[in-house]
């Protein structure tokens, strides 16, 4: 069974059993069969394994969505080799941080990133060649080209691949994915969530991140089809559902923000009837989104909450949503779900807590040796929310968010959600800055739609109506843009560091 849940074991039975069938189709429309993947991956293993890629090493990937990006994670899986995954986002002090600190002695990339990853104390940098790179150097498809054919078995223990956080708080931390013990809690994630054999999967999400990576892994098992486009587009992405008959999308809320931000005539243009699941996780999905998204596309949302660590601690359902738009939902079976108090005693439904989190998906500890509190074998996941008298779970944002001014508790997300709903606002981040009196004061930072006119006065006098009065931030700045991470989410320490420290400087 351990084989069987593995990346390399999952991808040869599905070659076995249907070596035809597409496994993933490029942006170019490139399909490459499950028989395919297999081949290219096998010979690609033996390849790195001639630049000393073996057990035990490790390769790092710095690569967008695409095949070359599945073999290259394939091959390491059939040497037993650790893969440790990238973020697109990351500067080249990160990634230097990334490579020194977890012993990387072989690189694959995009060309893109070619110049950023130039002079790093590596062995060998390999091109994928899924885009212009710079010439000269071999790219991926021709090391596939000129490896032996070659074909390896399980490898002796399975390949470790490492994640790394979304550095939304800090820098990223890299964390360990769990080795599976079996399919268990695939399957009881897909018993909340009508996922099929043979399903064309849209991963719009990024692969590098623990959304796109868990859906790629439960999209083994069900021999999916992987639709993979580079980048996100919101027109390209309806054109691709249309033209490959998507059933799945994966996805985080600024992308379905931004394919609702489309004009609705050019939405209308693609046929996305074929969309059975979108499935959407990350961040926090904004109720009024939740209601737009449904009411354009059916009841196909549905809600992860989750992290690198954790994985997927609840789902809400299309029903649930329509029952309660900011619902995360329910833990899938298996799954502990509890919110405690200060003295790790169960709080009252609807009273705020810490979210704690149990199942076996839990990762296997960040890669400098540390974890994360555990009580009762349950994690921290550092995030406040509370459950309903139902049992349904509703998030609050992280701890570290939470803005404590005049000795009141505020969380920006419903501030936020409220703001997000004036017209003429495009997109928010509210968040507290040191106060001499209040300890903490609230400041909205704000990006206007083209040709929509604000002020500071008008929208906190729009918030006065909506949200209780300790929680009117005190100030409003108007941006050009927010800072946000690759999977969509707002850097708020960046937002202190270079809109609000730059003003408060004399
Ligand atoms: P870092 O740990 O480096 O600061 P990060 O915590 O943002 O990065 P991820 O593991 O990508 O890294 O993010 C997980 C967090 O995202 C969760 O702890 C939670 O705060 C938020 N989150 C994810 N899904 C949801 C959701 N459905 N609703 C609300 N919040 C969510």
């Amino acid at each position: 069974a351990q084989w069987g849940a593995t990346l390399a074991g999952g991808y040869t039975a599905a070659a076995a059993r249907s070596p035809r069938g597409i496994a993933v189709i490029d942006e170019d429309g490139t399909e490459t069969t499950f028989a395919g993947l297999r081949a290219e991956a096998n010979r690609l293993a033996a390849s790195l394994r001639t630049v000393g890629v073996g057990p035990g090493g490790t390769v790092a990937v710095m690569a967008r969505n695409h095949s070359a990006m599945v073999k290259t994670l394939l091959a390491c899986a059939y040497l037993g080799a650790g893969s440790v995954l990238l973020n697109t986002g990351l500067a080249r002090p990160q990634i230097g941080d990334a490579i020194r600190r977890h012993a990387v002695r072989v690189l694959v990339a995009d060309g893109e990133f070619a110049e950023q990853v130039a002079g790093m104390p590596l062995k060998a940098v390999v091109l994928t060649g899924a885009d212009d790179g710079p010439p000269g150097q071999p790219t991926l498809g021709e090391i596939i080209a000129e490896a032996p054919e070659a074909e390896f078995g399980p490898p002796r223990r399975p390949a470790r691949i490492v994640v790394l956080t979304s550095g939304t708080t800090g820098a990223p931390k890299g964390a360990r994915r769990p080795t599976p013990k079996g399919l268990g809690s695939a399957v009881a994630l897909l018993s909340r969530i009508p996922l099929h054999t043979g399903d064309r999967m849209l991963m719009a999400a990024p692969l590098f991140h623990s959304w796109g990576l868990s859906a790629l892994q439960v999209g083994m098992p069900l021999r999916a089809t992987l639709v993979l486009q580079r980048r996100f587009d919101p027109e390209a992405c309806l054109r691709a559902i249309q033209e490959h008959r998507c059933t799945t999308m994966f996805a985080v809320p600024v992308m379905l923000q931004r394919i609702m931000a489309l004009p609705e005539q050019v939405r209308r243009r693609y046929d996305t009837s074929s969309l059975r699941v979108v499935a959407s996780s990350g961040s926090a999905l904004p109720a009024s989104l939740v209601t737009e998204f449904m009411d354009a596309f059916g009841d196909v949302l549905y809600n992860f909450y989750g992290s690198t660590e954790v994985s997927a601690a609840s789902v809400a359902t299309p029903q649930d949503l329509r029952a309660a738009p900011s619902t995360a939902g329910y833990p899938p079976l298996g799954t502990r779900l509890a919110v405690l108090g200060p003295t790790g005693e169960p709080v009252p439904p609807g009273a705020v807590g810490g979210i704690f989190v149990g199942n076996d998906l839990l990762f296997d500890g960040y890669t400098d040796g540390t974890s994360r509190v555990t009580r009762d074998e349950l994690m921290d996941t550092g995030d406040r929310g509370y459950l309903d008298a139902d049992g349904r779970l509703f998030v609050a944002g992280r701890d570290d968010d939470m803005i404590v001014s005049g000795g009141e508790n505020v969380f920006p997300r419903p501030v936020e959600e409220a703001l997000t709903e004036l017209p003429g606002v495009a997109d928010v981040a509210v968040l507290g800055v040191p106060d001499d009196e209040f300890g903490q004061r609230l400041v909205a930072f704000v990006t206007v739609e083209p040709g929509a006119r604000l002020d500071p006065d008008l929208v906190r006098d729009y918030l006065r109506r909506r949200v209780a009065r300790f929680a009117v931030p005190r100030e409003v700045v108007f941006v050009d843009e927010l800072p946000r991470t690759p999977t969509g989410k707002v850097i708020k320490r960046v937002l202190l560091e270079d809109e609000w420290a730059g003003r408060a400087a004399p």
